[in-house]
């Protein structure tokens, strides 16, 4: 056997990460969808004497169930329902990473099969190999909405047990429409009793009139939204992921979950940031402002974009990406090198760091004018 004794079907793969420069390298990082505004001072405090209080308990275990921050994070939840949402169904992990891999662990494994629809989150196929979970991806189309016949189809003929989705989409920014979310859930419990998971990272982005899909818990036993603090909240440090379904499927993740997996001191800052929703919130409408501009602006220097409900938006179609990529790093600006061929993702900073990305874009397509591709079709224009 070879060293280390590695799982044969994990031999030689790199792990996942989005580079990750120092501000020097890249003083401009609108790479990886994070939030360009850090907590207030009164926040900061917030958080500094939560945590300084969880300090003074960190010889005993923290509380199992989390209870205080489940009744947070529902009252939270509730706003985006008419139905409230109730703390049993609300479960929390270390970023809804793991919150996804819980899922997969008690609702995936072996003989089981999860589903998703590229172009898609790039870490879903990586939850399922981690499981042992087989993985099947269906296509998106050409507008990167849900094509719904087809998406039936693949649900009938594979039968998951889990269906993973982000609304809004990464990396496109696509939203779910509500039709979509309900003819998932419906041909996935026809098909075989699976679940089916929307993955709202970047639910707070939506634009006005786009509905969470929270509203159709009460529809819908097989569905979970998932959510994070580390987007909209300005807490990607913090690793807080969360979601909300069937208080049943809540129970049956505790019995794949670490003993005491979520910290005492993750649970007080948590808290913490929660109390400062209403000011985390109005840096969200900043920023979608800012990512209604972009799309705008870019649209205007002739690039297609894809629709946005989220904190970045996908853009192209350029012959040579890396090229465009590239260019723009070296004027200082990281974005990534992601989704389909031809295609660049930026997320949306401050209004200084957004200045920066269009003025290195303009010089960087000027001087690559010869690589731009022409769009193929006005329809995503
Ligand atoms: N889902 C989607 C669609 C994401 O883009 C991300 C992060 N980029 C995550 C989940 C995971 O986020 P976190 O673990 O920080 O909550």
């Amino acid at each position: 056997m070879s060293w280390p004794p590695l799982r044969e079907e994990l031999r030689g793969i790199e792990p996942y990460g989005a580079p990750q420069l120092s501000l020097e390298q890249a003083p401009v990082q609108l790479n990886v969808n994070e939030n360009p505004y850090g907590p207030s001072p009164a926040c900061i405090d917030d958080i500094a004497s939560a945590a300084a209080e969880a300090a003074a308990t960190l010889n005993r275990y923290p509380d199992r169930e989390f209870v205080a921050l489940r009744e947070a994070l529902a009252a939270y939840l509730s706003r985006d329902t008419p139905h409230g949402i109730v703390p049993a169904q609300v479960w929390a992990a270390n970023g809804s990473n793991e919150v996804m891999l819980q899922l997969l662990q008690a609702f995936g494994g072996p003989g089981r099969t999860a589903v998703s629809f590229a172009p898609t989150y790039s870490m879903y196929p990586e939850y399922a190999r981690d499981t042992s979970t087989r993985w099947v991806a269906g296509r998106r189309a050409e507008d990167f909405s849900l094509d719904l016949d087809a998406a039936r189809a693949l649900i009938e003929a594979e039968r998951p047990s889990v269906v993973l989705l982000p609304s809004p989409n990464n990396p496109t920014g696509t939203a779910l429409e509500p039709a979509a979310v309900d003819l998932l859930c419906r041909a996935t419990a026809a098909a075989g009793g699976g679940i089916v998971v929307v993955d709202e990272a970047y639910g707070e982005f939506r634009r006005a009139g786009v509905p969470s899909a929270l509203a159709m818990l009460p529809e819908h036993r097989n569905l979970v939204v998932t959510r994070t603090m580390s987007k909209a909240f300005a807490g990607a440090g913090l690793r807080l992921g969360y979601l909300a379904a069937d208080p049943a499927i809540c129970d049956a993740i505790r019995v794949v979950r670490l003993p005491y997996h979520l910290s005492a001191v993750t649970q007080a800052v948590a808290l913490a940031a929660l109390r400062h929703a209403p000011e985390l919130l109005g840096r969200v409408d900043d920023l979608r402002v800012e990512r209604d501009a972009l799309v705008a602006w870019l649209r205007e220097q002739g690039h297609e974009v894809a629709d946005s409900d989220a904190n970045f938006c996908l853009f192209g179609r350029f012959a040579d990406r890396h090229a465009v990529w590239q260019g723009l790093l070296d004027h200082g600006v990281l974005i990534r090198e992601t989704g389909p061929d031809g295609w660049l993702r930026v997320s949306v900073g401050t209004p200084e760091e957004m200045a920066a990305f269009r003025a290195a874009l303009t010089e960087v397509t000027g001087d690559l004018r010869t690589h731009l591709t022409t769009p193929l079709d006005g329809a995503r224009a």
